[in-house]
């Protein structure tokens, strides 16, 4: 198998200036949210090139496709790519260095196709990580069923095979008051900027007493129309994030709780609006985990250790709540770079991005290989996420 590591390793080097060059077109043509169409279709057209069969606008999702390669029945190992930007800071998530990444290591399994053991490899593009929850959309659509187990990487300032993600829902709290003369006749109000106030103030207590890795973070929206009108609408926007499910859920739960309370207290009524795009934790599969370290040292890649205290949410985190899935982060980016920063963004176009998006390619394309080969470690993954909570 190592012989078919060499030549895949070979096989990355030899398409590096071709995927360097498509990293940087991305990440000089920044696209939003399910607007990532050039980006879509020149992941595609680099995948077609290489031999596989790409569906276009998988799952009914125009800007996502999946690509297919397949040498026989076996396993179904799926690669992600994400490549959507943020508004005003463009690629500060690196997200072009994660699809160069996914369609490299893709790249390197069709240059070895024929000593490929039995299975199928997906290149998946899925669009709107920040915020839009192209995953959940392609989950729903049915592009990971018969996926027996996934991997992508994310950019960072260093190597790490597994980072917990926080489960996130976002809670719109809608009040409607009685707006009234806020100085003539302020006793026929009904104030809903108080009930605002008061569901952070019941918040802010909450907070004391929740677990650690959680958080609960929210903005006023609509706040009063004019001073002298005691306001008749107000509204906030909350995100409550956990790292387990049902502690996700309980903490939804209490901070309705805290919403209610304060229309209860101001006689104001409540709606809660929830977003449809709830990210989940990531389910962690140390056995995957494991597997893409042990590729990482063949290619001397020095490791550091998981990070308890500083998470985010992807939505990568509900495909691991349905199949096997890593996201292991991969540095591209020099030493304290943050996340969303221009620094990452220009750090994301840079020689380091290269060099990180390279080795993960490579690193990706051997896990697979090992994946298709061995089936015992498939199946220990599987079992392993059956077993978890
Ligand atoms: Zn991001
Ligand atoms: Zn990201």
């Amino acid at each position: 198998m190592s012989a078919v590591k060499e030549l895949i390793a070979a096989a990355v080097d030899r398409v590096a200036d071709e995927l360097e060059a498509l990293s940087h077109r991305i990440h000089g043509h920044p696209e939003l949210a399910y607007q990532e169409f050039k980006a879509a279709e020149w992941l595609s057209d680099f995948l077609v090139g290489q031999g596989f069969k790409v569906e276009r606008g998988a799952g009914g999702v125009e800007t996502a496709f999946r690509a297919i390669l397949e040498t026989g029945e076996g396993p179904t190992i799926a690669i992600l790519c994400e490549y959507d930007a943020l508004p005003e800071i463009g690629h500060a998530c690196g997200h072009n260095v994660i699809a160069t990444a996914g369609v490299g290591a893709g790249a390197a399994l069709a240059a070895v196709r024929d000593r490929l053991p039995a299975g199928r490899i997906h290149v998946v593009g899925t669009p709107a990580e920040e915020g839009g929850g192209g995953k959940l959309r392609l989950i729903r659509a049915g592009t990971f069923r018969g996926v027996d187990a996934a991997m992508m990487v994310h950019g960072w300032d260093r190597w790490v095979p597994h980072q917990d993600l926080l489960g996130i829902v976002r809670l719109g709290l809608e009040f409607t008051g009685k707006a009234a003369h806020a100085a003539a006749d302020p006793w026929d109000g009904v104030n809903a900027v108080d009930a605002i106030v008061q569901t952070f103030n019941n918040v802010s207590m909450l907070r004391q007493q929740i677990r650690p890795d959680a958080r609960i973070h929210g903005i006023i929206t609509s706040g009063g129309a004019a001073p002298n009108i005691i306001p008749e609408f107000a509204a906030a926007t909350f995100y409550v994030r956990a790292a387990r499910l049902d502690y996700l859920a309980e903490l939804r739960r209490r901070v309705i709780a805290c919403a209610e309370g304060a229309a209860l207290a101001t006689g104001c009524s409540v709606k809660v609006v929830e977003a449809e795009t709830a990210y989940e934790p990531m389910k962690r599969n140390q056995t995957l985990a494991d597997a893409f370290r042990s590729n990482m040292q063949r290619l001397g890649l020095p490791e550091s250790p998981e990070m308890k205290d500083r998470l985010g949410s992807s939505d990568v985190g509900n495909v691991s709540q349905v199949l096997p899935a890593i996201q292991p982060y991969v540095r591209i980016a020099p030493d304290g770079t943050p996340w969303h920063s221009r620094a990452f963004a220009e750090a994301a176009a840079s020689p380091l991005a290269r060099e990180g998006m390279l080795a993960a390619a490579k690193v990706m394309a051997m896990t697979t290989l090992d994946l298709l080969s061995d089936p015992g470690l498939l199946a220990r993954a599987q079992e392993e996420f059956r077993a978890a909570p």
